[in-house]
């Protein structure tokens, strides 16, 4: 087989079924920015198909990367402890990410994540926009400001604007709150879980907006 050729978007690589099947088939192959070329594969999101509720973070991670599935490292066990505690069932959900392979830079020998550029963001925003389009969620929850700005544009704040639900043309309802691994980035144990509280309080309230 000729060698897939790289392209400015995902929107070349979409198949022509949108079924969720069908797209993460399709995104193995993606090579709408360079991101594909240093990580592992394409990291596509995964939950039932008819979700009432859909999670975005931003990008995979190390562990996300090397697995193939979302939400599988630190960030993503914690996300599955704070479902739990708002009565959320990760199995009910659709889980995905903003950006679909891992951007990352060595240091020493680890890999440490890099935050994607907003061009990287456009460009992967297709399979988004297509996972979007086949789960139907009646709500999205956006995980951080990558998620966020993808959807709602560069301008957006998850720190004024967390935990409102808003209303975007060719969306449903959208409201954005942290990352969890900010949460585990916090400075004390205190402010872990204050952090940790107010991230199950937006969850809660995101359930019950379904
Ligand atoms: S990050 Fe997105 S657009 Fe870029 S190659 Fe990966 S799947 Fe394609």
């Amino acid at each position: 087989m000729p060698p897939v050729q790289q392209r400015n978007s995902a929107l070349d690589f979409l198949p022509q079924r949108h079924d969720l099947h069908s797209l993460g088939e399709a995104a193995k192959d993606c090579r709408g920015c360079d991101l594909y070329r240093n990580a592992t594969q394409t990291v596509f999101g995964e939950g039932r198909p008819s979700s009432v509720i859909m999670f975005v973070g931003e990008q995979p991670g190390d562990q996300e990367d090397m697995a193939g599935q979302p939400f599988v490292g630190p960030a993503g066990r914690l996300l599955d402890a704070c479902m739990v505690e708002a009565g959320i069932d990760r199995k009910a959900a659709y889980v995905t990410n903003a950006v679909k392979h891992f951007k990352w830079e060595p240091r020493g020998k680890r890999r440490i994540h890099k935050k994607p550029s907003m061009r990287e963001i456009a460009a992967c925003r297709p399979w988004l926009t297509a996972e979007i389009e086949a789960v139907k969620p009646r709500l999205i929850v956006c995980l951080g400001s990558t998620a966020a700005q993808s959807l709602l544009g560069p301008s957006f704040r998850v720190t004024k604007n967390r935990g409102r639900i808003m209303d975007v043309a060719g969306y449903p309802p959208i409201v954005a709150t942290v990352h969890p691994s900010s949460i585990l980035r916090a400075q004390t144990d205190d402010d872990r879980e204050r952090e940790r509280q107010l991230f199950i309080a937006d969850l809660v309230a995101a359930a019950r907006h379904v």
